[in-house]
């Protein structure tokens, strides 16, 4: 176990210091939230970063050595929270980011944490299951020191999925010689899962689309929708969307899109991506498939296709200076991290396009796994209706809160987000006592 208290430039070496662009906004949000500066010089610097190296045995017999980080953002509300990736470009500038981010949507949403994030370098396709099972364990080893239930409590990500969290529950269970649930969150559901984890995220974007349906009067039949990245994140979503009438004329994966005017079929998408783990315009009805009409495309001409609706579920700045001015949809839902740049959100603003922020638009996940946290603390396991209709709640009440600030105020709805977010964390910052409170203790005495 290393702590790290100075960075090395190896590690920053992404071409947007994803962290550095990302605090900026803190700086424009404190304009418009009424709370101490001291909080934002707080929450410039994350509370405390882990990095850790991970040997593994291979199943060839060779040895291989994996770099892994945790990083906590900041506490002041709760024990921090976040998810944990596994991808070959993970950095820590990266993971101070996603760190960050997560003490903020856990503040949009009201939920009692703070921010984390973790991550592994490391391609998760070239390994075999049980190589994976040993990278999780060992990752989890390493940083049993730095989480807790009331302390830091993992999820999944990026390339992480339920049975990983399984493994790595199990791991610290066996560390605390004690059954631990309540330390990660996104669990199988026989392990302590919450039920409706899986598609929360997902389920959050759609929720904030629905807002979104009545303040613009749409009617989801005429609604063109372009979804980037098809996992996790982009298939609930676009199959919630299309159960409801939207219509999906673009989809893509890490490989590439495939876009008709007509709109695609969802369940026989997903039918054919879980089958041959490939994105293909194939619908089967039992042992019948047809190829139907689509357009190859890439995950660049995706994002500037010509749709009402755009959705990128995938990565990171995928739109950024570089080919923001041809983007066209006038709405943009982030539901992936982070994949508008500020600069680029700032033009996007300018030019009317209407952007829900990643904070609010994706923090359905955090708040099931919220839920989940709770329910493994209580031992109370609530129905999946009940678990829908508190997100709902959540979801529907927060975006009405940022998008009235973002009305009142004339900015556009990421500064409005981190508004409200900075007004939340601030108050429990000013509950501790600033400067201001401190120096005038001092001339009462
Ligand atoms: P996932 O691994 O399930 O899916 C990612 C998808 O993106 C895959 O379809 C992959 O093929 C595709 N992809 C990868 N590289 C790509 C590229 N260069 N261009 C286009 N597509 C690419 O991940 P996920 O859980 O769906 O997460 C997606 C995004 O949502 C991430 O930014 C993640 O941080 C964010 N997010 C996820 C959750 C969650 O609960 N899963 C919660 C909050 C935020």
């Amino acid at each position: 176990m290393r702590l790290v208290k100075k960075i090395s430039p190896a590690i920053e070496n992404t071409s947007i210091d994803l962290f550095e662009d990302t605090i900026q906004n803190l700086d424009l949000a404190l304009k418009y939230a009424n709370i101490d500066p001291e909080a934002v010089e707080i929450l410039k610097h994350p509370k405390a970063i882990l990095q850790v190296s991970i040997p593994v045995r291979m199943d060839d017999g060779s040895l291989h050595v994996f770099e892994g980080y945790r990083v906590q953002h900041n506490d002041t509300r709760g024990p921090t929270k976040g998810g944990i990736r596994y991808h070959p470009n993970v950095n820590l500038s990266e993971i101070k980011a996603l760190a960050f981010w997560m003490t903020c949507k856990c503040a949009v949403t009201g939920l009692p944490f703070g921010g984390a994030k973790g991550g592994v370098i490391v391609s998760p396709k070239d390994l075999s299951l049980l190589e994976l099972e040993r990278l999780s364990r060992g990752f989890i080893h390493e940083i049993a020191d730095f989480i807790g239930p009331e302390i830091d409590i993992p999820a999944p990500d990026v390339y992480t999925n339920a049975m990983i969290m399984g493994w790595m529950m199990d791991e610290y269970s066996k560390i605390r010689r004690q059954r631990v649930p309540a330390v990660i969150t996104g669990k199988p559901i026989p392990l302590g899962g919450s039920l409706g984890r899986d598609e929360a995220t997902g389920r959050g974007v759609y929720y904030c689309v629905k807002e979104l349906e009545k303040i613009r009067k749409w009617n989801p039949q005429k609604i063109r929708v372009a979804v980037q990245g098809f996992g996790n994140v982009g298939q609930a979503v676009a199959k919630l969307l299309h159960a409801d009438g939207y219509k999906i004329v673009a989809v893509s994966d890490s490989k590439g899109g495939i876009y008709s005017d007509k709109g695609f079929d969802i369940p026989s998408l997903l039918y054919s991506k879980n089958e041959t783990r490939q994105l293909k315009a194939i619908y089967c009805k039992g042992t019948v498939c047809e190829m139907v009409d689509a357009d190859f495309i890439s995950n660049e001409q995706l994002l500037e296709l010509d749709v009402d609706l755009l959705i990128p579920a995938a990565l990171e700045n995928q739109i950024t200076l570089r080919n923001v001015n041809q983007i066209q949809a006038p709405v943009i839902i982030e539901a992936a991290n982070g994949p508008i740049s500020s600069d680029a959100f700032e033009i996007l603003y300018k030019k009317g396009t209407l952007t829900v922020p990643d904070i609010l638009a994706n923090a359905g996940g955090v708040t099931v796994s919220y839920f989940e946290w709770v329910q493994n603390k209580t031992g109370y396991y609530w129905p999946l209706e009940e678990i829908h209709q508190k997100l709902q709640t959540i979801m529907g009440r927060e975006f009405h809160a940022v998008y009235r600030l973002k009305e009142e105020k004339q900015i556009d709805m990421r500064i409005a987000a981190y508004t409200h977010a900075l007004t939340r964390i601030g108050e429990a910052i000013e509950s501790q006592g600033t400067q201001k409170y401190f120096s005038r203790g001092m001339l009462q005495q």
